[in-house]
């Protein structure tokens, strides 16, 4: 009844395109974090690293667990640093692990030497986000002090912007101080093999940033991450963008009735049909991200928020390229479509909807179209 589709030759012809945009030298890394953003993260890593990607990365270990119980056997880097519970399952899936104090590394070093293993680590830097990693200024330090441990393998060392939407000063300081890092660890010859900077945003804004590997989310899933596309962005070509879409949501009616004038629908009771009216009911509510699209930024967002309070904007579906509204509240399972002025609605037909990515539960099925 409810259901998303994932175009998977898509999502390699947006890898292919993203890997074209980068040095040969520069690394691919698929980011199939939050179920793949929604899609799906097995099928999407599978598809990623036929396609070009040769790293993936996810948020906890657990995610990473899932693509190697799948038989994936690319190299996947776990963002959230490493948290003591996780050892066993990092060093039993041969996942890399985010290191950012020196507790984590030390019984890290200790579980690795009980196995006899080497095991590779990346070192987060945190120039500005202001979550997770070492201070710019203790880096060195750091990578010191993890030289006299037993048994890692210091492969990587990164930052994470958290803006490069304008090419603003922030992003452009975050980058400034990495490098700056970056020098400092050259300077005695502690320079780890992976350096990276670089998600979606910040390398199309800033190619400077690209380095050994850019982690890549949004693009490979057809998000543009600019709010309004930019005109200087590498993937603007003849007046499009050439990313694809990827991703659609689709649901049945699953009723179908006609009421009088004056009926409410839904909760709280603030519609309330001006004639008789034909409402069609599909199955689907916030509770599967229906609805709670991001605004996106700016006044365009702002706008967008106060005509949603107003009740000036209403929701809408699409059935064969025509645009039905929501009547009333979407709830939380269920939402009810003014569908008066189109008598070929039919109960059992599809339509297309709106929702987050990523608040799409697990328990909606995923289609793949290849
Ligand atoms: C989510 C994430 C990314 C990918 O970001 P996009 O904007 O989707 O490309 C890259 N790096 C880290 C550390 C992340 O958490």
């Amino acid at each position: 009844m409810v259901w998303v589709e994932v175009n998977l030759s898509a999502i390699a012809a947006n890898v292919r395109k993203v890997k074209g945009l980068l040095p040969p030298g520069t690394a691919l890394m698929a980011v199939v974090k939050a179920n793949g953003y929604g899609a799906g993260a097995t099928s999407v890593a599978r598809t990623a690293i036929r396609s070009g990607a040769v790293y993936l990365g996810v948020f906890r270990a657990e995610e990473g667990l899932e693509l190697r119980q799948a038989g994936i056997q690319a190299p996947i880097l776990v963002f959230r640093p490493l948290c003591p519970d996780e050892t066993a399952v990092v060093l039993g899936n041969s996942l890399i692990p985010t290191i950012d104090s020196m507790e984590a590394a030390s019984s890290l070093a200790q579980a690795a030497s009980q196995r006899g293993r080497m095991v590779p680590i990346h070192v987060k830097v945190d120039t500005g986000m202001g979550r997770f990693g070492v201070r710019p200024e203790e880096a060195l330090p750091f990578l010191q002090s993890l030289r006299g441990l037993p048994n890692l393998q210091i492969e990587g060392i990164y930052t994470h912007l958290g803006t490069a939407f304008y090419r603003d000063a922030q992003g452009r300081r975050q980058l400034t101080l990495f490098q700056w890092v970056l020098d400092s660890l050259a300077q005695e010859g502690l320079i780890p093999p992976l350096r990276h900077a670089a998600n979606s945003s910040t390398l199309l804004a800033y190619p400077d940033s690209h380095l050994d590997l850019v982690r890549v989310g949004n693009l490979i899933y057809g998000i543009c991450p600019f709010p309004g596309c930019f005109k200087a962005c590498p993937l603007w070509e003849g007046g499009t963008c050439t990313l694809q879409y990827t991703w659609q949501m689709k649901a049945r009616i699953v009723s179908l009735k006609r009421v009088p004038q004056g009926t409410r629908v839904g909760y709280g009771g603030r519609f309330v049909t001006k004639r008789n009216c034909l409402i069609a009911t599909i199955p689907v509510g916030t509770a599967d991200g229906f609805g709670l699209e991001p605004a996106g930024e700016g006044l365009r967002a702002l706008a967008k928020v106060i005509a949603r309070t107003l009740g000036l904007f209403r929701h809408s579906v699409t059935f064969r390229g025509k645009r039905l509204a929501v009547a009333g509240r979407i709830g939380l399972q269920a939402s009810a479509l003014d569908v008066t002025d189109f008598p070929e609605v039919k109960v059992g037909e599809e339509v297309v909807l709106e929702a987050r990515r990523t608040a799409v539960g697990q328990h909606i099925p995923r289609v793949y179209l290849e």
